[in-house]
């Protein structure tokens, strides 16, 4: 019968390790698309930054946010995107396979679910992907540390893609000649080169592009008007007010102090 079956195969699942994440950190699951250097050229993304496919690429970190149980906030740039899980979830007993897996597959049919809102009629040429890895954070400093790391990676990126590019389409270099032009080059030096150059002050190009995306969670309160009867008494228009907690994307600065003085209700003591 089904049930010996059951009994005689059953200790195969043994063979399954805890991987369970430690109680008390932060649990963090960045992803990042797999092989976007193709997947940007195949889909003509506009260089250095497409605005679609950095909308499309918060649109399903938002999904991810609702969809899924106690991410506080969430941190995106370029093809990767970062979700903090609250330092006391037990979602999933803390699997970390579990979450991961939950975060990655949950953006990945978003990206694709919601691709025609960015792209319109332009096709989606192949299934893409996105790798998964999970990081624990002991501490509030490890994890403002964490996401400042990964704004400085933006930065760093931006700054660099953005002079090249500005080599490229506006100062009529080649690819290779723009490579060799920023080889050894500082910071100060590409800003130089912006300024000089082509009249560009880097500090005033979008925040977006500058800083990334991060997503927390934001209470608001929701008016709404409702018909209401009540007995003996003619209907009425009445307003509600309730507060809904909705995702709220910024493009600012989380490195300084700050924006968590302003948001103390995303980390915990
Ligand atoms: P891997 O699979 O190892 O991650 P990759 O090709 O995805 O390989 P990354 O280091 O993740 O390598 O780099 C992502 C690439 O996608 C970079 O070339 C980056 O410039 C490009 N990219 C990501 N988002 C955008 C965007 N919104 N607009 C233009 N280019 C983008
Ligand atoms: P969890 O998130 O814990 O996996 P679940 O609801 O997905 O919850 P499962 O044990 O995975 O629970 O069960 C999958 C359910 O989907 C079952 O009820 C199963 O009968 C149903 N199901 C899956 N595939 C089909 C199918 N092809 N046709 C009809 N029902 C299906
Ligand atoms: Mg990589
Ligand atoms: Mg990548
Ligand atoms: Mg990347
Ligand atoms: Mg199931």
């Amino acid at each position: 019968s089904s049930n010996m079956a059951k009994s005689k195969f059953e200790y195969v699942r043994n063979f399954e390790t805890d991987d369970t994440c430690l109680k008390n950190c932060y649990i963090v699951v960045r992803l990042d698309g797999r092989n976007f250097h193709r997947f940007t050229e195949q889909h003509k993304f506009t260089k250095p930054n497409d605005n679609r496919a950095l909308g499309l690429m918060s649109r399903s970190a938002h999904s991810v946010m609702e969809e899924l149980e106690d991410i506080v906030i969430a941190y995106g740039q370029s093809d990767e995107f970062s979700f903090v899980f609250k330092r006391t979830s037990t979602w999933f007993k803390r699997r970390a396979s579990k979450l991961m897996t939950h975060v990655a597959s949950q953006f990945s049919s978003s990206y694709v679910f919601y691709w025609k809102e960015f792209f319109g009629d332009q096709p989606l040429l192949y299934p893409p992907s996105f790798d998964g890895r999970v990081v624990l954070y002991p501490t509030n400093r490890n994890l403002k540390d964490y996401l400042s790391w990964r704004q400085a990676d933006c930065h760093v990126n931006n700054l660099y893609n953005t002079v090249f590019w500005t080599l490229v389409q506006k100062g009529g270099l080649t690819t290779a000649q723009a490579e060799d032009r920023l080889k050894g080059t500082l910071a100060a030096d590409k800003n130089e080169i912006l300024f000089s150059e082509f009249e560009i002050n880097y500090n005033n190009e979008s925040a977006l592009h500058r800083k990334g995306t991060t997503l927390i969670w934001e209470k608001r309160d929701e008016t709404v008007t409702k018909r209401m009867k009540r007995p003996n008494e003619e209907e009425k228009e009445v307003s509600v007010t309730r507060s809904r907690k909705r995702v709220q994307a910024y493009h600012c600065d989380i490195i300084g102090e700050q924006f968590w003085e302003e948001h103390t209700d995303i980390l915990e003591d």
